[in-house]
């Protein structure tokens, strides 16, 4: 279990006792958030910061341990920032400042000097955002009384966000073959990529999964089939091309479990020694929170595994997605976002069928893949580009619909969606930030859950929904 480090701030000026009621109040509260947070997260209590020396020993504790994911502070009395500085200085996992009291309401009957002491968050809190500004330390300000619910849930939203951030520094993608030869937006600075969000992104060769493949025993393909047939319709006479995406697949987990990589990418340019692109092999290892990205797209992988991760205790379906086509009729504009083959299964809202046809590109075997109608209703649509100088996440609030007529001859997955605030400006919008035509899409996900991702990564971030305006496209250029 995924945990947060809870720190307390105050000092010795109020006396023992004051410290003793800071440290039940804290608990107090610890508890009733590892009631509501259970499943999710545990939070960990940790000694009330009263000198340097204990801030310096809290968050040695929070880095040491690699089930914290992040810290959650909260300064019950005043607590003069000067003692943060060193231990701040040590962290480097995401931080929220909780702004917060022990108790709801005033008591205005009872109200002292010494009450005023010990409940003092409007005063130790400002002390303390100013270090934090005055450092410039990513985090997240969640204000309210611990126990209303939207302040229960930004911590949960925290905590989901800090969990996939931990997940991201860890994450290793492999890349099968390169980037295709001259698509731009899918390349960027691998080594700055490393740097700024951990990902490790290493190059093998197809030819590693096409031995593995070859190597995979007939039992293994069975059960590999099973797992298939468990989920999916086969609606195809063409086994033997679904048992060699089964066996694709096999490869693909064997290596990476070996090699540790939660994400991949490969390209139709670069498929030496395999006979069909992969399709339901890709669909179903994304379906299981592997990241994946074509054409090389090493972001894009990594960027969808990172979503899928944070997005993995909530309802809905996460996953890359690709643009393709419009239908621009005024007032109805839609978008078709089907990829050739590699729509993750998560996205079905029926059962998908397994169907074998022809794929014009790449110039392999019929490819074996799933296809489905896609689930509906509010999502996003996000993405990450390499400016060269910085990253940038591009997110848009977008609505996934049903398809208006049903498209017999178009042998894929198919998601439809809606822009916000409207087709022409919501568009414009993603094109005037260089948006990539490669995304993520999510039903689970919303833009204040990116938008705690880009800050506490610190990453430039671009909104699109219902309050972008034609004068907001005015402004794009304009330094
Ligand atoms: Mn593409």
């Amino acid at each position: 279990m995924s945990k947060l480090y809870f720190i307390p701030g105050s000092q010795d000026l109020y006396g023992e006792e004051c410290l003793r009621q800071v440290a039940a109040d804290c608990a107090e509260m610890v508890d009733f958030l590892n009631e509501k947070l259970n499943g999710v997260v545990e939070v960990v209590l940790m000694p009330t910061v009263e000198t340097s020396r204990i801030c310096v020993e809290d968050m040695r504790a929070a880095m040491n341990d690699d089930a914290c994911v992040g810290v959650i502070t909260w300064m019950h009395t005043f607590s003069p920032a000067k003692m943060w500085i060193k231990g701040l200085q040590i962290l480097q996992k995401p931080l929220l400042h909780l702004h917060t009291q022990a108790n709801e309401k005033l008591p205005y009957d009872l109200i002292d000097m010494d009450f005023m002491n010990l409940n003092q968050a409007a005063h130790g809190d400002r002390e303390y955002g100013f270090i934090l500004a005055k450092m410039n330390i990513p985090h997240e300000v969640v204000a309210g009384y611990y126990k209303h619910d939207h302040v229960v849930e930004s911590i949960r939203q925290f905590a989901e966000v800090a969990k996939a951030i931990a997940f991201s520094k860890d994450l290793t993608v492999a890349t099968f073959g390169n980037n295709m030869r001259d698509v731009a937006v899918t390349d960027g600075n691998r080594l700055e990529a490393q740097i700024k969000y951990g990902w490790e992104i290493k190059y093998w060769g197809i030819g590693e999964i096409v031995k593995l493949a070859k190597e995979a025993t007939e039992e293994e393909v069975d059960a590999k089939m099973a797992e298939y047939l468990d989920k999916y319709i086969m609606d195809t006479d063409n086994v033997e091309s679904v048992r060699q995406q089964a066996a694709y697949e096999i490869g693909f987990e064997k290596f990476m479990a070996k090699n540790n990589c939660e994400a991949f990418t490969d390209t139709f340019q670069d498929l030496f020694g395999m006979e069909q692109l992969p399709g339901i092999a890709a669909q179903n290892l994304m379906a299981k929170g592997i990241g994946f990205g074509p054409e090389g797209d090493y972001k894009i992988s990594a960027f969808s595994a990172v979503l899928m991760k944070m997005a993995e205790c909530r309802e809905g379906a996460t996953g890359f997605i690709e643009d393709y086509t419009y239908d621009l009729t005024p007032g109805k504009e839609l978008e078709l976002a089907s990829h050739m083959l590699e729509v993750p299964a998560s996205f079905a809202r029926t059962q998908p069928k397994i169907q074998v046809h022809h794929l014009g590109i790449g110039g392999k075997a019929d490819p074996a893949r799933l296809v489905f109608d896609s689930v509906t209703g509010d999502g996003i649509q996000v993405t990450l580009i390499d400016l060269g100088d910085h990253f940038r996440i591009v997110c848009a609030d977008i609505e996934l619909v049903e398809v208006p007529h049903p498209m017999p001859n178009l042998p894929v997955a198919q998601i439809m969606y809606r822009h916000k605030p409207n087709f022409e400006i919501g568009t414009a919008a993603w094109c005037y930030a260089g948006g990539a035509h490669h995304s993520v899409v999510s039903t689970a996900l919303t833009r204040d859950d990116i938008a705690m991702f880009a800050r506490l990564t610190g990453t430039e971030l671009i909104t699109i929904g219902d309050d972008t305006t034609k004068a907001d496209l005015q402004k794009f250029f304009m330094k």
